[in-house]
């Protein structure tokens, strides 16, 4: 492993002061071992750590920077935003300008296909969590039932209630099923596998009348890649209908990357509620929730349905989001979509070079490397994958400059800032990264 001494001091220190030393448990590298970096600038595709090593960046936030970091027009805009003052605590111009780029992006996609679009109202929150949270309280106060289905290796956030079998970070670190969730909480939850429609109908025989909704990631991208399988999504929508339930499709991690209307640009399954965060908030705390206008009129003030956020809609995030998707083109997309098959493609040649069983999957462009010869459909699959490659492999990527994400189970993103130079890296580190996954031995 390569030595970061600066970094190992911050997070000897950072950890006196944060649990683990992060503010989010990923970070922390304790499914690869070794020291997080701490980094100091981020500009297009690459990261500069403390210790002044650079690093082509393939975690890109976890999903939202699709334009490389520090684009100008970003931070242009968030110059501009925060000169005119931090906060308001009232509504601003930029809010309807931001819920109307996001309402936009779905009603195009539904018009290109003939249809009506499934998104008429969003409310602004700071956190993906907070948008799953609010979704599956407006699902119970619109339909006056309690239970929620999800599924295994699906994360939406650290919700009490979907944080039963939540795919990366609960997995990486083996944590049993949430202590600090009740088991009032709990119970409500009802966690099925992944892409098993015959489950979900049973779920409803058995309790249709007491289920609020199916939440489900459009794609899953938290246990790796795991597209849906084709008519998941739609076989979602078609048992929650006959049931009265509501479907939530959460495109937090997809949304505004993998089309210029998430998931739904390509499998347009009409969602009652939808979750969006990441990519809408540009790199800034925001993110949204939305759907019919009848659904959405159950939230305060108009409804009964209570939600709040001091600093929701703040109009520095705001400005954020808005300069990030004002600058997805479609030539954005586009590189996304190549990047993502070159650097996929490279991944997979050079462990193939190496005999390493492996598979290369999509959902779109977010990709994820199982170490297994095997379909990867659900978690079950996922995890009976041989993640003791991951580490030595993550950790030569890292020597050689490329941060890749830090456990087995999460996606890899790239941006559209990524060009030749940032995949020549790439193609460099790959050959001694694939011989360390090669060599590597399960844990006694
Ligand atoms: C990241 C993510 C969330 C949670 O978003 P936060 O902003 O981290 O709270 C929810 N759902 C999905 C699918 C995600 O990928």
């Amino acid at each position: 492993m390569t030595e970061a001494p600066i970094s190992a001091a911050l997070f000897a220190r950072a950890q006196r002061v944060i649990p683990g030393g992060v503010n989010s448990p990923v970070r922390a590298f304790r499914a690869v071992g070794g020291t997080p970096r701490f980094m100091v600038s981020g500009q297009g595709p690459y990261l500069t750590d403390a210790d002044g090593l650079s690093y082509v960046d393939l975690v890109c936030s976890w999903g939202p920077m699709i334009l490389g970091h520090s684009h100008p027009a970003v931070v242009e805009a968030v110059r501009e935003a925060a000169g005119h003052g931090l906060s308001f605590g009232t509504p601003t111009l930029g809010e309807i300008e931001l819920a109307e780029e996001i309402i936009g992006k779905l009603t195009s996609a539904a018009t290109a296909n003939g249809g009506p679009s499934p998104l008429e109202e969003v409310r602004l929150v700071n956190s993906g969590t907070e948008a799953t949270m609010s979704a599956i309280r407006l699902a119970r106060g619109a339909t006056g039932r309690t239970k929620i289905i999800k599924f295994a290796g699906c994360y939406h956030g650290h919700v009490d209630a979907l944080l039963a079998s939540a795919g990366s970070g609960v997995v990486t670190f083996g944590l049993p099923d949430t202590p600090g969730v009740t088991g009032a909480q709990a119970g409500e939850t009802i966690v099925l596998p992944y892409n098993d429609l015959e489950a979900v109908g049973a779920a409803f025989e058995a309790d249709g009348a007491e289920i609020a909704a199916v939440i489900t990631e459009a794609a899953a991208g938290n246990m790796g890649a795991v597209p849906p399988l084709p008519g998941f999504n739609q076989g979602l929508r078609d048992i929650t209908s006959k049931h009265g339930a509501l479907l939530i499709m959460d495109e937090v991690m997809t949304g505004f990357r993998v089309t210029s209307a998430g998931w739904y640009g390509l499998d347009p399954v009409e969602a009652d509620l939808f979750t969006f965060g990441k990519v809408m908030s540009g790199g800034l705390p925001a993110a949204a929730f939305g759907g019919k206008a009848a659904i959405m009129s159950y939230l305060a003030p108009v409804g009964p349905v209570y939600q709040a956020g001091t600093l929701s809609g703040n109009p520095v995030a705001v400005a954020a989001g808005l300069a990030s998707l004002r600058n997805a083109t479609p030539e954005v997309y586009a590189k996304l979509d190549e990047n993502a098959r070159t650097i996929g493609s490279l991944a997979s040649d050079a462990l193939s070079a190496e005999g390493v069983e492996h598979r290369l999957q999509y959902a779109g462009n977010l990709f994820s490397i199982f170490f297994t010869d095997q379909p990867v459909t659900n978690f079950v699959q996922a995890q009976a994958s041989r993640t003791y490659r991951f580490g030595p492999f993550f950790h030569a990527m890292l020597g050689a400059g490329v941060y890749l994400p830090p456990s087995a189970f999460e996606a890899w993103f790239v941006s559209a800032a990524h060009d030749d130079a940032a995949i020549a890296r790439i193609a460099e580190a790959l050959p001694a990264a694939a011989k360390a996954a090669a060599a590597a031995q399960p844990a006694k």
